[in-house]
């Protein structure tokens, strides 16, 4: 039983961890995060809830960024922009793609569309500022 209490009370504080920050963490991130507060947490069970979580659709993955895989608690459709320079992933939650553009994607896919996932990437205003700040 204590066990049992144990996984799911770690499994708890790693979605809410998730849920709480916009920075689209890494299993790395949170369990860096978690650690001070649950000692006998392992990365092991952060890679492995994560994983559960995203086949269960209580987070979704943002996809690779600079060899580790970024996690999102924010499962609504949304469009993310990825920073090459600093690994920085932000929510573009105002962007507002185009009826024609929707339109087209569901007519070519042919079906019924329900999710998307969509990333930019480039620099982010604080690396512009940097690369314009060197030259
Ligand atoms: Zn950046
Ligand atoms: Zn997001």
């Amino acid at each position: 039983m204590a066990t049992i209490r144990k996984r799911s009370r770690k499994r708890d504080a790693i979605l809410a961890c998730v849920r709480a920050t916009t920075c689209h963490p890494s299993a790395e991130w949170v369990y860096q995060r978690l650690k001070p507060t649950i000692p006998d947490l392992s990365l092991g069970t952060v890679y492995r809830n994560l994983s559960m979580f995203k086949d269960e659709g209580l987070v979704i993955s943002v996809g690779t960024v600079g060899g580790l895989e970024r996690f999102d608690g924010n499962t609504k459709p949304h469009t993310h922009f990825v920073c090459t320079r600093c690994s920085a992933v932000l929510d573009l939650m105002d962007i507002n793609l185009e009826d024609g553009f929707l339109q087209n994607v569901h007519d070519t896919a042919g079906g019924a569309i329900t999710d998307y996932r969509l990333s930019f990437y480039g620099l982010c205003p604080d690396c512009m500022q940097a690369a314009n700040a060197a030259e």
